[in-house]
C-alpha cells in the first residue's frame, strides 16, 4: 500500500467520523471474540446485534454516517453514475468498469466528467475496510478498476440481465427445470460500478449512513454479484421479491426443498447483512 493511499485512508475515516456516532468495534468482533465484547453484558451486544439486522433499514446509535461535506459528494457522485447509467442503458450498466465510466463521463456532455473529489471520494470507498462501519462480508474484488470479462458472460432474455457461463449458469438453468419457469433472474452479475450506484443509492437515501445501507447492501467489492452469486424472483412480483414477503412464494417454498441451494446471508448470519432468502450462493471459494 502505498503512502499515499494509507494517508488517504486515514483522511477518510477522519471524514466518516461524524460526532459521537462511530465506533471502531465491529459487531462481528464482538461476537466472534467474546474478549473483544464489552465485559459488562455480552448477551446485550449480541441482542442489539441480532436486532439491527433485523431493522436494517433503520438508523442505530452506533452506526457510521458520512459529514455533511462528504455526503454532498456522494450526492454528485452518484448523480453522475445515474447518468452514466441512463447513456449506457441500465442492462449494458451492469457490467460497466470504473474506467468506462470515467471515459463515458468525458466524451459525453450531458453526463459532465468527474470531478478529482468524486473520484478520490469513490476510491477511499472503495479501498476502505467495510469492518469499519459493520460490514463483515468477504471482499472478493480488489481493485476499483476489475473488470468484467463479457466474453465469459450471457445475456438472460427478458431480464435485462447477465449470468457467468459454468457454474452460474448451470445452476440457473437447473432451478428453473426444477422449479419452473415461474422463477426468474432479478439480478444477476453486477461490476464494480453497478454496486457502486446501489450502495451509493441507498446510502444518499438515509443520509450518508453507511452502515444502514451496508446491511442490505454489499459495498463494492463486496458483492458476490461480482463473481458468480445471483437473485431470483417469483415472476410478477415485481419489488416484493427483495422483501420477505419472497418466503411466502411458491418460488421460495419450492426453493428450500433443493438440496443442492445454499443461500447467501442466511437468517442471522454474523456477517451484518440482514436475511437474504432470494439471493443464491454460487461460488464455493467462501
Ligand atoms: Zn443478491
Amino acid at each position: 500500500m502505498s503512502f499515499k493511499k494509507d494517508l488517504n485512508r486515514r483522511k477518510f475515516l477522519k471524514l466518516i467520523a461524524g460526532g459521537t456516532a462511530y465506533s471502531l468495534i465491529s459487531p462481528i468482533s464482538l461476537l466472534a471474540d467474546n474478549s473483544a465484547a464489552e465485559p459488562s453484558n455480552p448477551d446485550e451486544n449480541i441482542k442489539d446485534y441480532i436486532s439491527k439486522i433485523k431493522n436494517f433499514d433503520k438508523p442505530h446509535p452506533t452506526d457510521v454516517i458520512l459529514t455533511p461535506q462528504m455526503f454532498n459528494v456522494l450526492k454528485s457522485s452518484y448523480a453522475k453514475l445515474r447518468r452514466v447509467q441512463r447513456t449506457v442503458g441500465y442492462g449494458n450498466f451492469n457490467l460497466i468498469s470504473f474506467d468506462e465510466v470515467i471515459k463515458i463521463a468525458r466524451n459525453y456532455r450531458r453526463v459532465g466528467p468527474f470531478t478529482k473529489e468524486e473520484l478520490h471520494f469513490m476510491e477511499m470507498v472503495f479501498y476502505e475496510k467495510s469492518s469499519k462501519y459493520g460490514f463483515g462480508g468477504e471482499k472478493v474484488l480488489k481493485n476499483i478498476t476489475d473488470k468484467v470479462k463479457r466474453k465469459e458472460t450471457i445475456k438472460v432474455p427478458y431480464s435485462g440481465h447477465f449470468l457467468y457461463r459454468g457454474d452460474s449458469l448451470i445452476l440457473y438453468n437447473k432451478l428453473r427445470k426444477d422449479v419452473g419457469t415461474n422463477l426468474i433472474l432479478t439480478s444477476g452479475i453486477r461490476s464494480i460500478i453497478k454496486q457502486f450506484i446501489l450502495f451509493l443509492g441507498k446510502a444518499k437515501k438515509h443520509k450518508g449512513n453507511l452502515s444502514l445501507a451496508s446491511r442490505s447492501l454489499a459495498p463494492p467489492g463486496y458483492s458476490f454479484h461480482g463473481i458468480g452469486d445471483f437473485d431470483v424472483g417469483l415472476k410478477g412480483y415485481g419489488g416484493l421479491n427483495f422483501t420477505s414477503k419472497f418466503t411466502k412464494t411458491t418460488v421460495y417454498k419450492k426453493i428450500k426443498t433443493l438440496d443442492y441451494i445454499s443461500l447467501r446471508y442466511t437468517n442471522n448470519n454474523l456477517i451484518g447483512v440482514r436475511f437474504e432468502p432470494w439471493h443464491i450462493k454460487v461460488n464455493k471459494k467462501a
